[in-house]
C-alpha cells in the first residue's frame, strides 16, 4: 500500500489546494456575509486589497462587485472568471460552499497568474448580491437576485467567454454540464480536467438549467459555463460550513480551470 498526500493526487500542481483552503477560512471568519451587511462590506474591502489591479463596481442598492484584472497579451480580448462573495441571508448561514468556495478558487487563480503570459486579459469578478433578499419569493429570483452579475455583464458584454465558479468545494464533487452552459466551452473544460487528472469531477452528463451569475452574461451573448454541483445536500442549509468543504475538490476545480485558461 502506498500513500499520497492530498496535494499530490492530481497530475499537475499549478494551483495550491492549501492556498484555496486559506481563502475559504478567511471568508468564513467574517461570519454570515449577506449582501449589504457590515460583514460583506468588510470582506469586500479585504478582497479588494488582495486582488491585482482591483476596483469596485457599484451595484444598485449600495452593493459593490470587486473586480481584479490580470492583463494578457491582448487587452481587448477578455475572459471573465466569476464567483459571488455574498451569502444567502439566513441567520447563522456561512456559505462555505455556496459562495466561499468559488470565491476562494478565484482569489488563488488571480494572485498566481503572471501578467502578460496568456493571450486573453482575465477579469476576475467577485459579484455582490447574487442571493435574493430573504423577503422575496424564490420564484422572483431572476429579478431580485443576480444583482452584481447583471452590472458586470453589461460592463463586459464583449467578453469572449465567462467561467462561473459556484458550488465547487463539496466532497465527492460531480459537476455535470449545467444545461444552459456553452457546449463547446464545456468540452474544453472537460479536456482540461482530463489533462490534470480530474475527469471524475466532470462526468459526461447534462444537469439542470440553473439561473445563476452566468445567466446575465448568456443573455448578452457571452458564451458561458457554470461550474455547480447542484446535488450539494447543504444547499441553503446551516450545514454549509467548513466541514463540508473538501480541499481535494477545490484543487480539482482550480487545476482544471488553470489548465483551461491557456487554451482559450
Ligand atoms: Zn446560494
Amino acid at each position: 500500500m502506498t500513500t499520497t498526500t492530498a496535494e499530490a493526487h492530481l497530475r499537475v500542481n499549478r494551483f495550491s489546494e492549501t492556498g484555496a483552503m486559506h481563502w475559504v477560512r478567511l471568508q468564513l471568519a467574517y461570519g454570515p456575509r449577506p449582501a449589504g451587511s457590515p460583514a460583506a462590506r468588510k470582506l469586500s474591502a479585504r478582497l479588494h486589497s488582495l486582488l491585482p489591479h482591483s476596483r469596485y463596481e457599484a451595484v444598485p442598492g449600495g452593493l459593490r462587485n470587486v473586480i481584479g484584472v490580470v492583463p494578457g497579451k491582448d487587452r481587448r480580448d477578455v475572459i471573465v472568471v466569476g464567483a459571488h462573495y455574498d451569502t444567502k441571508d439566513i441567520p447563522g448561514f456561512l456559505g462555505a460552499n455556496d459562495g466561499a468556495a468559488g470565491t476562494a478558487i478565484l482569489m488563488e487563480l488571480a494572485r498566481h497568474l503572471t501578467p502578460g503570459t496568456l493571450h486573453p486579459t482575465l477579469v476576475f469578478a467577485l459579484f455582490d448580491g447574487e442571493e435574493s433578499p430573504d423577503d422575496t419569493p424564490d420564484s422572483e429570483f431572476e429579478q431580485t437576485g443576480l444583482r452584481g452579475s447583471k452590472v458586470a455583464a453589461r460592463a463586459y458584454r464583449h467578453a469572449r467567454a465567462m467561467i462561473l465558479l459556484d458550488f465547487v468545494g463539496n466532497a465527492n464533487l460531480r459537476i455535470p454540464r449545467e444545461a444552459s452552459s456553452d457546449a463547446d466551452l464545456w468540452a474544453e473544460l472537460r479536456d482540461a480536467a482530463a489533462r490534470v487528472g480530474a475527469a471524475s469531477a466532470f462526468p459526461p452528463a447534462t444537469g439542470l438549467d440553473i439561473l445563476d451569475d452566468h445567466t446575465p452574461f448568456e443573455a448578452l451573448g457571452v458564451p458561458s459555463i457554470d461550474l455547480i454541483d447542484f446535488d450539494y445536500p447543504c444547499y441553503h442549509q446551516l450545514c454549509d460550513d467548513l466541514s463540508h468543504v473538501s480541499g481535494k475538490s477545490l484543487d480539482e476545480v482550480g487545476e482544471t480551470v488553470r489548465a483551461l485558461l491557456p487554451r482559450l
